[in-house]
């Protein structure tokens, strides 16, 4: 397997899984024969350190940390190498069957793409991939025979539902936790601190996702997400409110039985079903507790609160170039949020404002697409009042 992003929230929990599947499923040998880490080196040690087999290619985007590094002698036979053509060539080696597509954001794009160009199984995390770049993704999985694994809690779920039933689905339901500020008024969110946004009520995530989820612009990505994964109309797709994120998501057949997905918040269950799809193994995620009275409610999403939704649904419906613009205005958003620049609710206006400031294309090439990532953070900077 190639581990991309492995230092993060999800890469180290899918090192976690590889390590315990090597317990669980020893006639098979689970190995990370390369994994990247961005700037992190320390952490990308410890978790190249911390599987049975040496990784024998590990990946930095800094060329002087790459050049300075020191590695310890169970490393000493390990490639270093950096940057984007890096991780492309560790997504696309030979000896490799599952990539599992880890890095936050736009950064992932380029290698994940290269992974299903190149018939890999694609455990995916990087949803950012499928929000720019939907329909490329599914050009080239019908050209290379990919597989396609989600990795996203609610897109697991709505995959495992489905594998009950061999007929279309009526309609997706993706649950959303409603994130921290699921009650507070839309003043208390004008004035909201990233502290306060970071504090995710029942997941443990990387900074950006969790922001993501504050403004719900999270459950925005993850309705485009889905548009491409299971090639549905945006219309066929809906998000209820679940704060107890115990049903992961669910799905409606045309007879009205809808199905749901239920386990405790714990990502090592969907990274290790897509990894061992179409076997279930022991998984480290608990069980349940049936021993307590369950409290699982659901509630509608307040639209006014959250407009992130309505953005999501329409760059669901649209398609074409919308996805990569506001994926990019809202990466660069949540970055000035972080550094104090703009207000929390600043984020999703601002995504609005350059999605309608952009020249729309119903049919874009991947040069266009990164041509308009680009654009659309420098427009989200001079919307935020950043550059002139
Ligand atoms: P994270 O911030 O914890 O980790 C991100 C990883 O990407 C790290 O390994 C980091 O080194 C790497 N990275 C960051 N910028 C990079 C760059 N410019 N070039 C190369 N590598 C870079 O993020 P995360 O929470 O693990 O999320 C990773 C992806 O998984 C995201 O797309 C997120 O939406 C998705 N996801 C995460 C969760 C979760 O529970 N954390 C759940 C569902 C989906
Ligand atoms: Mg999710």
């Amino acid at each position: 397997m190639a581990v991309l992003g492995a230092t993060g929230s999800i890469g180290t929990a899918t090192v976690d899984v590889i390590n315990h599947l090597n317990v669980v499923d020893p006639q098979n040998r689970w190995c990370m024969r390369s994994a990247s880490g961005h700037r992190n080196l320390n952490c990308l040690t410890q978790m190249a350190q911390s599987v049975q087999d040496a990784p024998a290619h590990l990946i930095l985007s800094d060329a002087q940390a790459a050049a300075d590094y020191c590695p310890p002698p169970e490393l000493a036979n390990a490639k270093v190498s950096v940057g984007a053509e890096a991780l492309v060539e560790a997504a696309i080696d030979p000896a490799i069957d599952i990539v599992v597509a880890a890095i936050v954001g736009r950064a992932g794009l380029e290698s994940t793409l290269a992974a299903f160009e190149h018939g890999k199984r694609v455990a995916l995390a990087n949803k950012e991939t499928l929000v720019v770049a939907g329909p490329l993704v599914r050009e080239r999985i019908e050209k290379s025979g990919a597989e396609m694994l989600p990795v996203d809690s609610e897109h697991s779920a709505i995959f495992q539902c489905m594998g009950t039933c061999s007929s279309k689905p009526k309609r997706l339901i993706l649950t959303a936790s409603g994130g921290p500020f699921r009650t507070w008024s839309t003043d208390q969110m004008d004035a909201a601190t990233p502290e306060s946004a970071l504090a995710h009520p029942t997941w443990e995530m990387g900074p950006k996702i969790t922001i993501d989820s504050a403004t719900m612009m999270n459950k925005s990505l993850e309705v485009i997400e889905a548009r491409w994964l299971f090639d549905l109309p945006a219309d066929k797709i809906e998000v209820v409110v679940h704060p107890q994120s115990i049903i992961h998501s669910m799905v409606e057949f045309e007879d009205g039985s809808v199905i749901a997905q239920l386990s405790p918040p714990d990502m090592r269950l969907p990274i290790q079903y897509a990894l061992t799809y179409p076997r279930r193994l022991p998984c480290q995620s608990p069980p349940l507790d049936r021993t307590q009275t369950w409290d699982l409610s659901l509630e509608p999403v307040d639209r006014e609160r959250f407009p992130a939704l309505d953005l999501g649904f329409e760059v669901a419906r649209v398609g074409g170039t919308a996805g990569s613009v506001v994926n990019a205005a809202n990466e660069q958003a949540v970055g000035l949020f972080l550094n104090g620049e703009i207000r929390f609710t600043d984020i999703v206006q601002t995504c609005r404002r350059v999605l309608e400031n952009h020249s729309y294309q119903s049919d874009p090439s991947l040069e266009t697409l990164l041509e308009l990532d680009r654009w659309a953070r420098k427009e989200t900077l001079r919307c935020c009042g950043q550059i002139a």
